[in-house]
């Protein structure tokens, strides 16, 4: 940050936009990789990947590490090679086919230049929980529509559910009408709310996290909706119901709406939560070793 600007901000006072001052200024240096038109790209596939990556190596030692198991929502199930790598495959291609071409497009119509300013941190966090819940609920209408319409389930929604026991890399595992509608709400909020592109940048990494959590088949005690409290975030273990049973938990993240329409349908509990198979018969919710 040059004077002019620092000086500028200490006069103004405002401690949350200070604290993100430094973190956006050190971005700022590497401005032109920012605004460069394959940085979306490259960034949206290294970050898929690598969040998906700690999950494929835990999916490789599921078999053999009874510990790992413990934490697998279904504990029998393991992805093979011949369906990690087409998924895989497919991320890759719709990226390159159809993202970077979006990318660049939109590269060639605003290539605007970077603030100077950081966000403030009370906004940037208020602006990336908006997007969320704003997200999630594009996403239920869309995904209720896809579901209850057989020809919209047919054409676009089916490839999804091709793998009813979820794993990582499944997450992206879907059309093309598909990923452009999620593309399409993700970036639309963002542009609505006018967010600051470092709450931009938060966003996209916070929602590419929690779907491939969605997707990851592990229920852990730190797992997101483990930490949001009154059942108010649906989760994994809620996405995972709706990957085998089709009919359950349409929003991707929260609750709220399937608990609504009453299409919400609790989650069976982890083994580890159930280690003597009579607390979650008590609760009426069979574990996943129970059932
Ligand atoms: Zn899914
Ligand atoms: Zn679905």
């Amino acid at each position: 940050m040059n004077c002019h600007n620092s000086c500028e901000l200490l006069d103004r006072g405002n401690p949350g936009q200070l604290l993100l001052q430094p973190v956006w200024d050190s971005m700022r240096t590497r401005e032109e990789l920012a605004l460069s038109p394959f940085f979306p790209v490259v960034f949206s596939i290294i970050s898929y990947v690598g969040f998906c990556l700690p999950f494929v190596v835990l999916d490789v030692l599921c078999p053999s590490v009874a510990i790992v198991r413990l934490y697998k929502i279904h504990p029998d199930f393991s992805p093979s090679a011949r369906q990690l790598l087409p998924c895989l495959g497919q991320t890759l291609y719709q990226h390159l086919v159809f993202v970077f071409p979006v990318t660049l497009l939109h590269w060639a119509l605003s290539p605007a230049p970077l603030p100077p300013e950081a966000p403030e941190l009370f906004q940037l966090l208020s602006h990336v929980f908006i997007c969320l819940l704003l997200f999630d609920t594009e996403i239920f209408v869309w995904h209720v529509l896809h579901h209850k319409v057989p020809w919209l389930y047919r054409n676009f929604h089916k490839v999804h559910h091709q793998n009813t026991s979820s794993f990582a890399l499944a997450t992206q595992y879907m059309s093309l009408w598909e990923l452009f509608s999620l593309t399409f709400f993700d970036v639309v909020n963002v542009a609505l709310l006018g967010c600051h592109p470092l709450t931009v940048f938060v966003f996209h990494v916070v929602n590419i996290w929690l779907s491939v959590e969605d997707h990851s088949g592990y229920d852990f005690p730190w797992s997101t909706h483990r930490l949001v409290p009154f059942g108010w975030y649906g989760g994994v273990a809620h996405h995972d119901l709706h990957h085998s049973q089709f009919n359950c938990n349409f929003a991707p993240y929260f609750t709220h709406w399937d608990r609504l329409l009453g299409t919400l349908r609790p989650a069976p509990l982890p083994a580890w939560q159930c280690a003597c198979g009579r607390r979650c018969s008590d609760s009426g919710r069979l574990c996943t070793k129970c059932r």
